[in-house]
């Protein structure tokens, strides 16, 4: 307040002085008349015009500094806001963490004393009761790998992980050879490239993003004529390197294509593939946290490419 003050009055006496000035110098040059007649005039209007140059410097001032306050008042909240959605987000990942896992022993017991109840009744099981124990079996696995992705889920970025220099070709490999079952079932053709680069992170982060886009590339791959998937990068940055992993299989429908990083989306359930919709929610969140962007372009009916930023090695 002091400081507007003190600057609107160095304003008006500013302008006053200027006025002043301007009246002698203007005055030199006139005569007595119009010296008489001027000089209160000018000092008038000179008077005039540095009230309303200090006023205008005051409102000028004190507007920007009510605004400066507005600022810091509204970033203090977003502060705030900011630490209260942190603090809300971890609550809800220790919670979605304790849930899964108390959740996971009575689903592993369930399917021990079944395992158990189907040795003992051997044969006596037929019909339609061994159908309806092979569903509660069924529904009883499929809930147990929902709260395993879950579980995962709510660890990345809870939990540190020891980053390191990786290597991404042979982890690919790896992936390949676990796949290679249903690689061979469907018959697809699968290109790697061969300058794959060595990537800086958790190893089993790195594995979890691949193993989630390889096996959905091979799980959503179709009837494609000649199914083909390939996996290659490019560097983007002296820092950081695109892993793309393409298929030329039944793609996303484009009205869905929003929702395909988020938790529990799933577009094929017709088809009856099996999942639990939560793998690319896992691979947004670790490649997010390691600093990453997780992206996609799709065309239905003919294939989908997943893009993944990794930072390249330190
Ligand atoms: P899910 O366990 O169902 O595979 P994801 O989170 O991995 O869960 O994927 C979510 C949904 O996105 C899938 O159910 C599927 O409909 C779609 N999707 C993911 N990857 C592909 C792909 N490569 N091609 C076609 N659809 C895909």
């Amino acid at each position: 307040m002091r400081k507007t003050f003190h600057y609107s009055l160095l304003v008006f006496l500013g302008c006053m002085a200027l006025t002043f000035l301007l009246s002698e110098a203007y005055l030199d040059r006139a005569g007595d008349i119009e010296k008489t007649l001027a000089r209160p005039i000018i000092l008038f209007v000179g008077a005039l015009f540095s009230i309303a140059s200090g006023f205008l410097t005051w409102s000028l001032e004190t507007r920007d500094q009510y605004l400066k306050r507005e600022v810091d008042k509204r970033t203090v909240e977003l502060e705030q806001k900011n630490r209260e959605l942190n603090t809300k987000n971890s609550e809800i990942e220790s919670f979605i963490h304790i849930v899964s896992h108390d959740l996971k022993s009575p689903l592993v017991s369930i399917l021990g004393f079944a395992n158990v109840l189907k040795t003992d009744l051997g044969a006596a099981l037929s019909g339609t009761n061994l159908e309806y124990f092979n569903r509660i079996v069924a529904n009883a696995k499929q809930m147990t790998e929902l709260l395993q992705d879950l579980l995962e889920l709510s660890r990345v970025g809870r939990i540190e992980d020891q980053k390191e220099n990786v290597q991404l070709k042979p982890l690919i490999q790896e992936i390949l050879l676990e796949l290679k079952p249903q690689i061979e079932q469907k018959k697809i053709e699968i290109q790697v490239s061969s300058d794959l680069p060595e990537l800086w992170g958790a190893r089993n982060r790195i594995r979890q993003v691949f193993v989630n886009l390889i096996g959905n590339a091979v799980k959503y791959i179709g009837q494609s004529e000649k199914p083909r998937i390939v996996i290659a990068a490019q560097q983007k940055s002296a820092d950081a390197f695109e892993i793309s992993v393409r298929d030329n299989g039944i793609g996303i429908p484009k009205e869905s294509q929003r929702k395909v990083f988020q938790i529990f989306q799933r577009f094929h359930q017709k088809s009856g593939i099996e999942g639990t919709g939560i793998g690319l929610s896992i691979v947004k969140k670790i490649v997010e946290t390691n600093g990453g962007r997780a992206w996609f372009d799709s065309e239905p009916g003919k294939g989908s490419t997943f893009f993944v930023d990794w930072p390249a090695v330190r």
